[in-house]
């Protein structure tokens, strides 16, 4: 038996890094994932699985548009009946920019996809977990959220304001059994990470204060959203869990 068997995980930004890490653990414990993002890559990683023999859906949703995460969390219930677990894990590109270069545009983007997408994802599964009597919900924060973070005015903003949402919401639907908890990656080796149009020795500084002196990998993230989402959790609301390498200590 695996330890999310038979759960039904919707997990948004699972076409790269740490949501496809988690649609991939999820469903090697016996989930029933859909996987959500907008490139296309949700199609790739749900073939992927079900050409291992586990069970997975994609499908294209748009987290900062209303309509897009109404249809994909009803199109989940239409397919399989309810939703036990929702992973937030989709983010705006990353740019980095002193605070008062940061372009308005830039930083209305990041809280729309960051904070308003989780917002919205949230609002609209809470009801439905509610009805089903019970309900996991993991949202990928960061430690830029926990604390003030140069060059990241906009992400950090977002990451903040996401961890209160996260506390709010555990506060409210505790009592109906939904549970709202958050992991704060430290610096973890993604395509996100990899690819932004970041110079090389920033990148390094990255690692230089990392207790553990490396990035993280983002199945060792999808190993902390694993247990969120299994009922080995179940007396955990409301926390705010690092998964950084020491960086937060
Ligand atoms: P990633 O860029 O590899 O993956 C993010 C995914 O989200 C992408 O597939 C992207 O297409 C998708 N996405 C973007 N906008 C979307 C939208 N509007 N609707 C649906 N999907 C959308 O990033 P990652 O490194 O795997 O990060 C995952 C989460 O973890 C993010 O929330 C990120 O902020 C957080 N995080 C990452 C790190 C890190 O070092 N990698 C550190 C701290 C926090």
């Amino acid at each position: 038996m695996g330890r999310l068997e038979g759960r039904v995980a919707v997990v948004i930004g699972a076409g790269s890094g740490i949501g496809k890490a988690t649609a991939t653990r999820f469903a090697e414990e016996g989930a029933k994932v859909v996987c959500a993002d907008i490139t296309g890559r949700e199609k790739e990683v749900a073939e992927e699985l079900r050409v291992g023999g586990l069970e997975a859906v994609s499908a294209y949703a748009d987290t900062s548009k209303t309509a897009d995460v109404q249809s994909l969390l009803q199109t989940t219930v239409r397919q399989h009946g309810r939703v036990d677990v929702l992973v937030n894990s989709a983010a705006y590109r990353l740019e980095r920019a002193n605070f008062v270069d940061i372009p308005d545009e830039y930083f209305d983007n990041v809280i729309a996809v960051n904070l308003r997408g989780v917002f919205l994802a949230m609002k609209y599964s809470i009801p439905i977990m509610i009805e089903n009597g019970r309900g996991s919900i993991i949202n990928m924060a960061s430690v830029t959220g926990l604390r003030g973070a140069p060059r990241a005015g906009a992400y950090a903003a977002s990451k903040g304001g996401l961890i209160q949402l996260t506390r709010t919401a555990a506060r409210e639907y505790a009592s109906q059994n939904v549970r709202v908890n958050a992991i704060c990656p430290g610096v973890i080796e993604t395509p996100r990470i990899l690819n932004a149009p970041i110079p090389e020795e920033e990148r390094q500084r990255f690692v230089e204060h990392v207790p553990m002196g490396r990035m993280g990998w983002a199945e060792e993230v999808a190993a902390m959203a694993v247990f969120l989402a299994s009922e080995e959790s179940s007396f955990v609301t409301g926390a705010v869990l690092p998964v950084d390498g020491g960086s937060s200590a």
